[in-house]
């Protein structure tokens, strides 16, 4: 067995633990494969292994890695998925949403009234309806991205209420710390805030998912409620 497929086999060896600790399903948890440290090859062998959900946070890698992707699965070998999604997991600035909108499956990163406004005028022009996630900023260190907890409701209120937008649910990054307890905290207010989302009914059906859980606290996201893990080195490095 490849290296990657090995640590892959691992991840979800511990992602089917995590569920089965918490009682849950292990297909109620998906992965997106981070690939900012990755090479090409190594994004191939993902690929190969029939991994379609991709992360970026480089939006100027974002565009060639895409194509160079396609390219790959224009082979049409059998083996391989026909194609594969991306999902941009970084900070996003405005003036980049353009390039990136027909590129992207789904948004993680927005977190300002005025990006989500130029998410939706874009999606307009090109006639098309983006997926997006709300980044909140649940740690309580100065995290330079995601909405405060306290204008977070709001927030989506207002992204609910835009044409050719869909917001599916909430993103939010653990402080980075040892200690266990803060990031479990994180997880747990960011859930909190999901459910009181819901409990508000405005954002409708198409809102369910937590994108929380990278390498080093995917398991602890997990049992918080995590529906969306973004993992990266624990694959790659
Ligand atoms: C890099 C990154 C990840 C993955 O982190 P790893 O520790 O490599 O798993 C997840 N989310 C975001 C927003 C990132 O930038």
């Amino acid at each position: 067995m490849s290296i990657i497929a090995d640590k892959l086999q691992q991840v979800n060896q511990n992602i089917e633990k995590a569920c089965r600790r918490a009682g849950r399903e292990t297909n109620s948890v998906s992965l997106v494969v981070v690939t900012k440290t990755a090479t090409p090859e190594q994004i191939h062998q993902v690929v190969e292994l029939g991994y379609t959900e991709l992360g970026e946070n480089r939006i100027q890698q974002l565009k060639p890695l895409a194509t160079e992707i396609d390219e790959y699965l224009a082979a049409e070998t059998p083996s391989l998925p026909k194609k594969v999604n991306w999902h941009m997991i970084g900070h996003l600035q405005r003036n980049k949403v353009k390039q990136v909108l027909p590129i992207i499956r789904l948004i993680h990163s927005v977190d300002t009234l005025r990006l989500a406004e130029e998410i939706a005028d874009n999606s307009k022009k090109l006639d098309i309806t983006t997926q997006v996630l709300l980044q909140v900023n649940c740690s309580q260190e100065h995290q330079k991205h995601g909405v405060p907890v306290g204008a977070a409701i709001h927030l989506a209120e207002q992204m609910c209420s835009m044409p050719n937008m869909k917001l599916l649910g909430l993103m939010t990054m653990a402080p980075f710390t040892e200690d266990l307890s803060e990031i479990r905290k994180a997880f747990v207010r960011a859930r909190e805030i999901f459910e009181e989302i819901k409990k508000e009914r405005f954002a409708g059906k198409d809102f369910q998912h937590l994108s929380m859980g990278m390498s080093s606290d995917y398991q602890i996201a997990i049992e918080e409620g995590s529906t969306i893990l973004r993992i990266g080195s624990a694959i790659f490095n």
